[in-house]
């Protein structure tokens, strides 16, 4: 008699067969030798994953970084559900409907910038943002600025225009004849201090290096994007807001545009709304996507400013900003993002976020104390460790470790890191701590090679 294939076994066989999984080596989920489980996944709730056979994961990276408020959430359940009983969908061109247009009013009253432009998922946010900069100065009459600079270590997306901006050799290296790259300049990483220099010394040093940057090239440059406070796929490094405030001046300076890209880190994870406002200024355009909608529908959005806005508004169609996807503004994800902002509301959630983080930097005290791990550092509801380690795949064999420990966690290149959902309670808490910190204990057992003693790790 044949053995009956179990659920999860019988789902990942037919994935397998038929699904190309995102940002993956497939061959790393082959049967003879699985080198990183691929996990069918039935049901989700609050900051548990389940699976087919009753054995569940903490989401501690909510989703890769989408999910705030747990999955399944009531109240985002309950707007889809309403607004599914009176209109699905329909295009935005020519037409419009409530949720789309409340959304638009209420990110203009959040941020300042009353032009909201949407999109489906982040990296086209970034198309739209870099688009909309560039066809800006050619409709003032200024087509020669038509360039981007980026910070090193910058992510901002995986299409060919938004590979431009993003520098992640990993991630750009096969396409490069395709991609038309963009400037770069030093990232204010903290962990590139110098013996007695602060975070602010750090920033400070690589505004410098923008301002250098921008006297040589302003004239031909459209903007300057940057991901405010952490650059989260550089393994969460993280910056002093002063770094935000000179990157405006210095763009008020040059005439040139600044793009903050907050679809990571904006939606309360840096411990404020938006990352930005913790240097208090404007950018001239913001990404959003990720939290958006709480994690539950793709859906994007640049928001910008009346001075742009203005440079398009004219008699002539091929001045307009003729860009579009199929389903920008779907009323469904529109609603979805109207319950994420009225649970901001209603739960308190940027102070609860306070204390949470206060809680869990308590919790993972010993993985910050731990003897190989480096740089511990934390903002809002995101944490992160840089681990010493010899193994070249750490961060695949940890987050194997981690799986057998109920947890999903992927750390980047040797940079462990949480960002899980804003519900986790303090039971869950304890338990991620705790099972992080065996799962990096097993990970080292498996060393073999000597310990390096010291360095800012590779990237992803
Ligand atoms: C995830 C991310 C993107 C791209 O978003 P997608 O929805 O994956 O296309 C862009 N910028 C930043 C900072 C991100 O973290």
């Amino acid at each position: 008699m044949t053995q009956p294939v179990s659920a999860n076994a019988a789902w990942r066989q037919r994935s397998l067969a038929a699904v190309w999984h995102p940002c993956t080596q497939m061959k790393l989920h082959a049967p003879e030798g699985v080198a990183l489980p691929l996990i069918p996944v039935a049901r989700a709730e609050g900051v548990w994953l389940h699976d087919h056979e009753g054995r569940r994961y903490l989401d501690a990276i909510s989703s890769w970084w989408v999910n705030l408020f747990g999955h399944n959430h009531p109240a985002i359940r309950a707007a889809l559900i309403d607004q599914l009983h009176t209109l699905d969908h329909v295009m935005l061109a020519g037409f419009t409907h409530g949720p789309v247009v409340e959304l638009s009013e209420r990110l203009a009253a959040l941020t300042g910038l009353g032009h909201a432009f949407y999109g489906s998922d982040g990296a086209s946010a970034t198309e739209i943002a870099l688009k909309m900069s560039a066809h800006h100065w050619r409709n003032a009459g200024r087509a020669d600025k038509c360039r981007f600079v980026g910070v090193a270590g910058g992510y901002h997306g995986e299409t060919v225009g938004a590979l431009a901006v993003t520098d992640i050799a990993l991630f750009r290296e096969a396409y490069a004849p395709l991609v038309r790259l963009a400037a770069t300049v030093p990232s204010p990483d903290a962990r590139g201090a110098a013996p007695g220099e602060t975070p602010a010394d750090v920033a400070e040093r690589a505004a410098a290096a923008l301002g250098d940057w921008l006297a040589e090239h302003a004239h031909e440059t459209a903007a300057v994007i940057i991901e405010p406070l952490i650059q989260c796929a550089a393994g969460m490094a993280m910056h002093d807001p002063v770094y935000l405030r000179r990157a405006r001046e210095l763009c008020d300076q040059h005439q040139v545009h600044l793009v903050l890209d907050e679809i990571a880190v904006g939606f309360g994870r840096t411990g404020t709304l938006f990352a930005h406002e913790q240097a208090g200024i404007r950018p001239d355009f913001l990404c959003l996507s990720k939290g958006l909608t709480g994690g539950t529908l793709p859906l994007s959005v640049v928001l910008t400013t009346d001075a742009v806005y203005a440079a398009f508004y004219d008699d002539e169609v091929a001045r307009g900003f003729l860009h579009s996807h199929s389903y920008t503004g779907n009323p469904l994800a529109c609603r979805a993002a109207l319950a994420t902002l009225d649970l901001f509301d209603q739960t308190d959630a940027l102070r609860q976020n306070l204390g949470t983080s206060e809680r869990l930097a308590a919790q993972f005290a010993p993985i910050s104390h731990h003897p190989r791990v480096r740089h511990a550092r934390r903002k809002g509801m995101v944490f992160a460790w840089d681990v010493l380690s010899s193994l070249p795949d750490f961060g695949r064999r940890y987050a194997r470790h981690a799986l057998a420990q109920g947890l999903l966690l992927r750390p980047i290149g040797h940079t462990l890191y949480a960002m899980p959902p804003y519900v986790i309670d303090e039971a869950e808490g304890e338990l991620l701590a705790r099972g992080a910190l065996t799962a990096l204990d097993a990970t080292l057992a498996e060393e073999t090679g000597p310990v390096p003693v010291s360095g800012v790790p590779d990237g992803v």
